[in-house]
């Protein structure tokens, strides 16, 4: 069948609103019938096959044989055809950078990892991101549909720029979108780097199937991500989860880099715990923290995390008080929100289990008994692929949105940003 010339939508909306929630069904599964396509969407057969039909014929889903049938017709299940398209993905913390090639279904075709300051500014940053990107086109060189980036700071999710991001100079306002678009071509989303991992462990890591979650990550510094009835809660401007600065400590000398006093972070964090660290080898010639202090010339989270895991007093009991302040902070959450799971990622968190364990006992000991009667509390399963993972789906989702589907339905593909009503810098 040839394809129809572009012009705005084909569909009625109401058809085009069957497809999407026919799509969706599909791409959050890992294959489905005709009949539990409409069991799931509440939709009658007619419009499921219809649907369908019109799904597999644009190459947006395969009808694949269900192996082995026990004789008769074989089954048949239908899956996203995740290979029609390829997705770029970065997820920059504080200090590196994770960058990937995905499918449409976010499965990661390659992956790099590296170092990376995010104070070193926009330029430096992004032109490292470009140059992996470039790579990582050239060695699989499908169709490019989308691009998503997540940054360690305020987003406005809408306009895709950092808004006053306090551990990142230069970033301020910074037109991540019109930068990539004007590159790539493609369409481009940014959000918050909490975000993002949340949306990863929620749709491929150790939060599928909870609808309330609060994502929680311990780096350099403290954030959370929401999932509230089974959607990632940004807020009105984005700024939702920014947990790391609620105030913990009245003590002056605590001080955070956004500027206020005894904020979460500022007391428990990675860089804090480094802080403490580096003072108790100077302080108590402790040998485990001298001997990182001699290597490095300070103590870092992660050397603290190690010492912690042979039995280092000093180091377990850092993590503890960490794990104590941040569990105080997350039972007032779990009282306010009454999730039914809190993931623990970060590179701090992912490094033993004596942090953990602090949050654990301080949160079962300090919510109230109804809002911990079934929650539970986990580590990361993805690790560092929980950002690129989340950035995957994000892009993704806004792909196979109502509103973006409309506009790109009838070419076939979202050939570029600006069929999708995104900005590109001319
Ligand atoms: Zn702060």
């Amino acid at each position: 069948m040839a394809n129809p010339p572009p012009r705005p939508v084909t569909l009625p909306d109401e058809a085009l609103d069957a497809l999407i929630r026919v799509l969706d069904a599909i791409r959050h599964s890992a294959g489905l019938s005709r009949t539990e396509i409409a069991h799931r969407t509440g939709l009658g057969r007619a419009v499921v096959a219809q649907r369908v039909g019109e799904l597999v014929e644009r190459g947006l889903v395969t009808d694949e044989a269900v192996l082995p049938s026990a004789g008769g017709r074989p089954p048949r299940r239908l899956v996203l055809n995740a290979s029609a398209g390829r997705l770029l993905v970065a997820d920059l913390g504080a200090t590196s950078a994770d960058i990937a090639l995905t499918d449409l279904g976010g499965t990661i075709v390659a992956h790099r990892a590296e170092p990376a300051d995010i104070g070193d500014g926009p330029d430096a940053v992004l032109g490292l991101v470009e140059a992996r990107f470039d790579e990582l086109l050239a060695a699989d060189p499908g169709p490019l549909w989308g691009i998503g980036i997540g940054v360690p700071g305020p987003v406005e999710f809408r306009t895709a720029r950092p808004v006053s991001p306090p551990i990142m100079p230069g970033w301020d306002g910074y037109a991540i979108r019109e930068r990539f678009a004007a590159r790539y071509g493609a369409p481009v989303w940014v959000d918050n780097d909490v975000n993002v991992m949340a949306l990863g462990e929620w749709r491929s890591g150790v939060a599928a199937g909870h609808a309330n979650v609060i994502f929680v990550k311990i780096g350099t510094g403290i954030g959370a991500g929401l999932i509230t009835d089974g959607q990632l809660h940004r807020g009105a401007q984005g700024a939702a989860g920014d947990v790391g600065h609620i105030q913990v400590l009245d003590d002056p000398t605590v001080i955070c880099r956004c500027g206020n006093i005894g904020c979460l972070e500022a007391a428990a964090g990675g860089g804090a715990l480094g802080r403490m660290a580096t003072e108790m080898a100077a302080r108590d010639g402790n040998p485990w923290l001298a001997r990182a202090m001699e290597r490095e010339g300070s103590v870092s989270a992660r050397d603290v995390a190690e010492a912690a895991r042979r039995g280092e007093p000093g180091s377990v009991e850092l993590l503890q008080r960490s794990g104590r302040l941040v569990g105080s902070t997350l039972a007032g959450l779990v009282n306010f929100f009454n999730p039914s799971l809190i993931v623990i990622g970060g590179g701090v968190a992912d490094s033993g289990d004596v942090l953990l364990a602090a949050i654990r006992e301080t949160v079962y000991r300090r919510s109230l008994p109804l809002a911990t009667r079934e929650l539970v509390i986990k580590r990361s399963s993805l690790g560092n692929l929980a950002g690129v993972t989340g950035a995957a789906a994000m892009v993704a989702d806004e792909l196979f949105s109502l509103e973006s589907v409309a506009r790109w339905i009838d070419v076939g593909a979202p050939h570029d940003a600006a069929r999708l009503g995104l900005s590109v810098a001319s």
